[in-house]
């Protein structure tokens, strides 16, 4: 089977600094593939990378067998990859419900910002943002704006959502609310990539783990499995750490 977003030796290179090291990784339709790592293991820099913010300096990017290694990011959202960034940034005086229809007229096939409007309605439902629909984006908390970042990826009515530390900073109610949001977007049919450097989130929501380390793929498989493996535990903890494991029994 051919799956859905395939990266083949991917290199992105700032200066002399390799943040993505030759990576080789696929993600099939309906997968939730968790992409772990230590802060600046690559992870943004590898999202950046396969929607063009910051196109691969070598290698290849495959969205459904297509070459999109070259395409604009526009481009690219509108084949059906939509992200999340790590630094949210809403379009602060537009309304919450603005700032989705944004992303409907962007890459979701609205015409203009009353059908985009019109289509994200129940986005805001489903991402418990109706009620400060009218609000400015700039007066929401931490919380909802992560939360509006997920609607306006899927007003582009992505087949593939990259979410970027969407819970970073959130308490651990909010990251439960989160997880189950994510959960259900994933029933619908998405296939989802979540970013995240806490080891205990992706664990509880990925069915596949990769996990970067100085811009190399160090460890993909099952979450289990993964996390058994020395050089993840190295990377997270330190070799001493890893060391010690090993000699309990
Ligand atoms: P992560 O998301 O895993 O924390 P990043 O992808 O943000 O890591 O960063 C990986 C490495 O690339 C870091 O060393 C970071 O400083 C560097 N980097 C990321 N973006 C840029 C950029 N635009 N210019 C220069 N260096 C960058
Ligand atoms: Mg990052």
């Amino acid at each position: 089977m051919t799956p859905l977003l395939s990266l083949t030796g991917v290199t992105r290179r700032f200066g002399g600094l390799k943040a993505v090291d030759n990576v080789s990784l696929s993600i099939g339709q309906g997968e939730i593939l968790g992409l772990i790592g230590p802060n600046g293991a690559g992870k943004s820099t590898l999202i950046n990378v396969v929607t063009g913010v910051h196109p691969a300096t070598a290698g290849q990017v495959r969205f459904r067998g297509q070459d999109i290694t070259r395409h604009k990011s526009y481009q690219i959202a509108r084949l059906g990859l939509a992200r999340t960034f790590q630094i949210v940034q809403p379009f602060p005086r537009m309304t919450v419900a603005e700032n989705v229809a944004a992303g409907a007229v962007f890459a979701g096939g609205a015409e203009n910002l009353v059908q985009g409007r019109a289509a994200t309605r129940d986005l805001l439902r489903l991402t418990k943002l109706d009620r400060v629909a009218e609000a400015p984006a700039a007066t929401l908390t931490l919380a909802q704006r992560k939360r509006l970042e997920l609607a306006k990826g899927l007003a582009m009515r992505p087949s593939v959502l990259l979410l970027d530390e969407v819970n970073a900073g959130l308490n651990p109610t909010e990251i439960d609310e989160a997880l189950a949001l994510i959960r259900h977007i994933a029933e619908t049919g998405i296939t989802i990539v979540v970013v995240e450097h806490l080891m205990k989130v992706v664990m509880s929501i990925s069915q596949r783990l990769a996990v970067l380390h100085q811009g190399q793929l160090i460890a993909e498989g099952k979450p289990d499995v993964v996390m058994d493996n020395r050089a993840v535990v190295e990377a997270y903890l330190g070799p001493r750490y890893a060391a010690s494991m090993e000699k309990q029994p």
